[in-house]
C-alpha cells in the first residue's frame, strides 16, 4: 500500500455525473480526485441514447433540466471539445385523440407554472415537421431546444477538461470501504488509501451500495434498458421522435442511422458489470417505430445493447447532501434520463461543497423522502 493520496474532494464514480462534478470543482479550484471501479464512460453515461431532452419533464426537474439545457448549447466551447450535440428539436407524436387531451392537460399545468417550451403541433404542422409520420397520428408536441449528443464523447469531454485543470482520474479503483477519521473521509481500494474532506457519490448502478458505506439507506433499484441502431437508411427524420402514450423514441443520425429506444429493459446483473437483451421487448419497440412511421419497415437492425442504471421508486434522481453524515453527498438513480442533466449536476454538487447550497429546490431529491415520518 502506497501513501494516502489527498485532495479536497473525492468524486466516486466517473460517468457524466462523476466526470462533470470534477469539472466544476477543478474549474473552482478545488482539488478532486475520481474514483473509477472500470473506465469513465463504461456505463451508462459512455451507452445511452444520448437524448438531450426538456420535453416532458417531471415538473421537479424542469428548471434543472433547463438551466442543463442552456450549458449544452454552448459546451463544446465551454469545454474545448466535440460533444456531438446538435439541437434539433424533439416531437412526441400523439397517436389519437386520448393523447391529444393528455397534451392539453400537460399544457394547461406547465403555462400555469410559466413554462412555455412545450407547443403543441396540429396534424398539418406535425406532417410539415415529419412528413414520413404515419396517416393516423393526430399531431403533437415540441421542444425547439431539444436534441441530441454523443454520449462517450459528452463524458470523455468533462473529464479531459477536468485533468486539463487539474482534476486526477483514477481509473480501475474500485471503493470497497469508506470510513470517517476526525473531519475527513478515508476510503480504500485495493491498492490504495485516499483522503478528502468532501465524499460525492456519483456511483450511478451501484450507488446504493456506496450510500450505505456512508450512512444512508436507499430504495433505489436498477435496470438495464436496452437500445437498437439500424444500417444507413434515406434521410427521413430530423428532430428526434418520441410518442405520447407509447415507448417509443428514436433519433436519425447525421450518417443515416437510426437509434431507436423507448425505455424496454433487459436483464441486469450488476455483481457482473453485465447485462443481457430481451429480444422479444426489441422486437415490440421495432413494431412500436414501423407503427408510426412505415418507412421503418425498410430498416436493417445493425446492432442492440443495454446499459446498467439506477431508478428511484418515483423515477426522481437523488441529488443533495447525506442526510446521516456531514460532508458527504449524493447524485445518482437518474432513471433513464440523467445524461441531459449531467452539465448542470456537477455545478449543483460544486456549489454545495463550496457554498453550501444550491439555487435549485433539491427537496425533492432528498435521499431520504421515502424514510417513514415518525409523528
Ligand atoms: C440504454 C440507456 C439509454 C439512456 N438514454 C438516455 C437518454 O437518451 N437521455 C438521458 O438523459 N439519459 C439517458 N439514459 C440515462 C443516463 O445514461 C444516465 O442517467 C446517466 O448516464 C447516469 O450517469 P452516472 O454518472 O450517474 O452513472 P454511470 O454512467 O453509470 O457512472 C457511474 C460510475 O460509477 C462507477 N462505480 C460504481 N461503483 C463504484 C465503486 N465502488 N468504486 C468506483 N467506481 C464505482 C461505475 O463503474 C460507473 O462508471 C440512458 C441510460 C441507458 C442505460
Amino acid at each position: 500500500m502506497t501513501a494516502i493520496r489527498k485532495s479536497d474532494v473525492l468524486v466516486i464514480g466517473g460517468g457524466i455525473q462523476g466526470s462533470s462534478t470534477a469539472y466544476h470543482l477543478a474549474q473552482r479550484g478545488i482539488s478532486v480526485v475520481v474514483l473509477e471501479k472500470d473506465t469513465v464512460s463504461r456505463h451508462a453515461s459512455g451507452v445511452n441514447a444520448g437524448g438531450i431532452r426538456l420535453l416532458g419533464r417531471n415538473i421537479a426537474e424542469v428548471e434543472l433540466s433547463k438551466a442543463a439545457m442552456h450549458m449544452w448549447h454552448q459546451l463544446d466551447d465551454e469545454l474545448d471539445a466535440d460533444t456531438g450535440f446538435r439541437a434539433r428539436s424533439l416531437i412526441n407524436v400523439a397517436a389519437d385523440e386520448a393523447d391529444l387531451n393528455t397534451l392539453r392537460s400537460r399544457e394547461q399545468q406547465m403555462h400555469g407554472l410559466g413554462y412555455f417550451h412545450e407547443v403543441m403541433l396540429d396534424q398539418q404542422e406535425l406532417r410539415e415537421r415529419l412528413p414520413h409520420v404515419a396517416d393516423h397520428c393526430v399531431g403533437g408536441v415540441v421542444s425547439e431546444q431539444d436534441g441530441y449528443a454523443i454520449p462517450f464523447h459528452s463524458t470523455q469531454a468533462f473529464r479531459i477538461a477536468a485533468e486539463r485543470k487539474g482534476a486526477l482520474f483514477c481509473e480501475g479503483e474500485q471503493v470497497q470501504q469508506i470510513r470517517k477519521v476526525g473531519d475527513s473521509w478515508l476510503v480504500s481500494t485495493a491498492t490504495q488509501q485516499y483522503q478528502a474532506e468532501h465524499l460525492v457519490n456519483c456511483a450511478g448502478a451501484w450507488a446504493d451500495l456506496i450510500s450505505v458505506m456512508i450512512g444512508d439507506n436507499v430504495p433505489m433499484s436498477y435496470s438495464a434498458p436496452m437500445l437498437m441502431i439500424t444500417a444507413r437508411m434515406p434521410h427521413f427524420a430530423t428532430p428526434v421522435v418520441g410518442a405520447v402514450s407509447r415507448p417509443l423514441s428514436f433519433k436519425q443520425f447525421e450518417n443515416g442511422t437510426v437509434l431507436i429506444g423507448g425505455g424496454a429493459k433487459g436483464f441486469a446483473d450488476r455483481a457482473n458489470n453485465t447485462t443481457r437483451l430481451d429480444y422479444s421487448l426489441l422486437a415490440s419497440g421495432a413494431h412500436n417505430a414501423i407503427e408510426f412511421f412505415p418507412i421503418m419497415k425498410t430498416a436493417c437492425i445493425n446492432r442492440m445493447w443495454s446499459g446498467l442504471e439506477a431508478y428511484m421508486p418515483d423515477n426522481l434522481p437523488v441529488i443533495g447532501k447525506s442526510v446521516r453524515s456531514e460532508n458527504a453527498y449524493h447524485a445518482f438513480a437518474f432513471s433513464a434520463h440523467g445524461f441531459q442533466l449531467g452539465p448542470v449536476i456537477g455545478q449543483v454538487m460544486t456549489d454545495l461543497i463550496s457554498e453550501g447550497s444550491s439555487r435549485f429546490d433539491l427537496d425533492p431529491f432528498k435521499i431520504n423522502r421515502y424514510e417513514r415520518k415518525v409523528l
